[in-house]
């Protein structure tokens, strides 16, 4: 699928069902500004409107005030017959200031619908990030898709209303101005009017140019965004400093800005080049009927007056011309980039629910199990897990132990349906997962990855966020940061469990990896779910904190099942069951007696691990 997305992108010409289905993108934009703010849609097609036939009254007056002027000097009347012109430039005055009010209406009324309309887009791809799968994070087309429908995504589709806005409002200027040249000549008109056409041409021409080009460079913009994270990131500041990688990443963020500022400028002195020959032309033009309306002033056909309502009239029309040809080819533009935005936005998770999902168990009665499960990354076309089968009964925990790279963490993905099997099933009672709405599913299981995260946030709420369906209960957050073991260092925070974490905001305090894993851990064990899955739960902690969290694991999970993946033979020892990973195959199972007994691979890992204790 990745493999097609990046072949469509790369196609030079769109077929005519894909220019079709582009044509649909407009449509669906505009629905979608309509949608979000009909209010301000409407005032801007009532703006349209007058500001399109307001630019015509300028030259009118201009022609009468002129005249009138002509008039009063002709037969060197007093100054009370200058009132007649006084009146023109009065009325031409007030046009101006209607236009100058209506502009800075029209951009308040802009500025309003732009900031509704982004915040609610913003939300509208959030949504959608937190839909699509998880292949999607981890493919680097598919992110190049999301980068691309979110920097779209605030801007494009209000830009396609503007856009329309600005082509209706040199529509009307347009067919007003049109009348009058084709009265005036209709030879002037058709002349006028051809010369538009390059320019325009250049802007489409250009338009699909800047496409590809954006399109091309998504990866590299990507990669220096990735620079500019990692110098301004907390994250990354310490190992920053400690292997002084400061300016080898500046050097190769600017490198990669050069690159991208050298294929932008030169585009753009392409088109500016392209440009300004069709501009050229567009002059050329406008001055040689300002010619031949002189020579007709001259030779007394037109007056003074009408000569200088002409000579606004061609810029006016030639303006109004190429802003309506040039909309159109923004148009072109916008739905190219809009067509990014769409191809995210309608993405559809392959993890999702079926129509009649089965209803998730309250209560587990007869086990979950993997049968003859295989699983091949998206991305990738190497097998991790192959031919897997496990049980887990009701209460059991089992452990998984592996070489890192056997698949264990990928197993933990699927039970928790991340992912689906390739091959093969996972049940509940009987049921297989894939029966059932992911969202239930996941409300049943409590999971703590080994890449937990450390939300910027409070304590408690770092500990709620496990359960933020149920109302935060500062009572069952206590006690589940008494059995991780996390109470006792949160206490010790100058706020208590009120103390944000990290230093992203004000008064935080940053913990230990230790007591930030001891915080996981608390929030898997908050959610009142029937299994518990940890994925190296205790890699951060000492020994004593260890034991102290396994005393209470049986009591914490009450019965419940639990999977815990874990390289420390202390944590596995204590499972009912133990799987032994292999190269994404189940090489060995049993308890820890039976598998130390049969001196195979457990045992070689468990006295390899022992021997260095010893040895120390
Ligand atoms: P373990 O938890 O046992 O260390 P994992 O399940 O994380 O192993 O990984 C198993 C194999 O799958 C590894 O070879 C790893 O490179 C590969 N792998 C893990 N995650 C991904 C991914 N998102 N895309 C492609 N390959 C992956």
């Amino acid at each position: 699928m990745a493999r097609d997305d990046e072949r469509a992108a790369d196609s030079p010409k769109p077929g005519i069902t894909e220019t079709l289905k582009q044509g649909l993108h407009l449509g669906r934009a505009i629905r979608l500004v309509w949608a979000i703010s009909p209010g301000w849609a409407i005032m801007n097609i009532v703006l349209v409107v007058v500001q399109g036939l307001l630019p015509l009254l300028a030259p009118y007056f201009m022609k009468r005030t002129i005249d009138a002027l002509q008039a009063v000097i002709a037969v060197h009347a007093g100054l009370a017959a200058f009132r007649p012109v006084l009146f023109w430039v009065v009325l031409a005055a007030a046009a101006a200031l209607l236009a100058a009010l209506l502009g800075s209406l029209a951009g308040l009324a802009g500025q309003y619908q732009s900031m509704i309309f982004s915040d609610k887009v913003t939300d509208i791809v959030h949504s959608q990030s937190v839909a699509v799968d998880l292949e999607y994070y981890e493919n680097p087309s598919y992110y190049d898709t999301m980068q691309r429908a979110q920097v779209e995504a605030a801007s494009r589709p209000i830009g396609v209303v503007n856009r329309l806005v600005g082509i209706g409002r040199n529509a009307v200027s347009l067919v007003g101005v049109a009348g009058l040249l084709l009265a005036f000549s209709p030879l002037v008109a058709l002349v006028l009017f051809c010369v538009a056409l390059p320019g325009a041409l250049v802007q489409s021409v250009y338009a699909r140019r800047q496409y590809r080009l954006e399109l091309e460079q998504t990866e590299k913009d990507r990669q220096a965004s990735y620079y500019h994270f990692m110098l301004t990131g907390t994250w990354f500041a310490k190992e920053l400093r400690l292997f002084n990688l400061g300016s080898l990443f500046r050097t190769r963020f600017q490198t990669l800005r050069q690159q991208l500022r050298g294929v932008r400028l030169a585009l753009s002195r392409r088109r500016t080049i392209a440009g300004l020959l069709a501009q050229s032309l567009t002059s050329a033009a406008i001055f040689g009927s300002l010619a031949f309306i002189a020579y007709q002033a001259y030779k007394g056909t037109v007056t003074l007056g009408s000569l200088v309502m002409y000579y606004s009239i061609f810029q006016l029309a030639v303006g109004a011309f190429s802003s309506v040809l040039a909309g159109v080819a923004g148009l072109y533009e916008d739905n190219l980039f809009l067509a990014n935005f769409y191809k995210f936005m309608d993405l559809k998770p392959k993890v999702r629910a079926p129509a009649n999902p089965a209803p998730a168990p309250t209560k587990i009665s007869r086990g979950i199990e993997f049968q003859d499960v295989h699983f091949t990354y998206p991305s990738d076309s190497r097998k991790v897990l192959e031919a897997v089968n496990l049980s887990i009964a009701p209460g059991q925990v089992i452990a998984l132990v592996g070489a890192n790279g056997s698949g264990k963490t990928t197993l933990v993905k699927l039970l928790c349906r991340l992912y689906d099997p390739d091959l093969g099933r996972i049940t509940i009672d009987g049921t297989d997962i894939r029966c059932l709405d992911p969202v239930e599913w996941r409300r049943t299981v409590s999971v703590i990855l080994q890449d937990y995260v450390q939300y910027g946030m409070t304590a408690w709420e770092n500990i709620w966020l496990g359960d933020v369906e149920s109302e935060p209960d500062r009572g069952r957050i206590t006690r589940a940061a008494e059995l991780s073991g996390a109470d006792s260092a949160i206490r010790r925070l100058p706020q208590g469990y009120d103390t944000p974490l990290g230093y992203q905001f004000k008064r935080g305090r940053e913990l230990s990896i230790g007591e930030w894993q001891k915080v996981a851990l608390a929030r898997a064990f908050l959610r009142d779910s029937e299994l518990v899955v940890l994925d190296e739960p205790t890699s951060s902690l000492d020994p004593l904190a260890e034991a102290e969290v396994f005393e209470h694991f049986r009591r914490v999970i009450q019965g419940r099942s639990a999977v815990l993946v874990s390289h420390r033979f202390s944590t596995v020892k204590m499972a009912d069951y133990i799987y032994v990973l292999d190269h994404g195959r189940v090489a060995e199972s049993g308890t820890h007696r039976e598998l130390f007994a049969r001196g195979g691979l457990y045992a070689r890992l468990y006295s390899a691990q022992a021997a260095r204790y010893q040895e120390t």
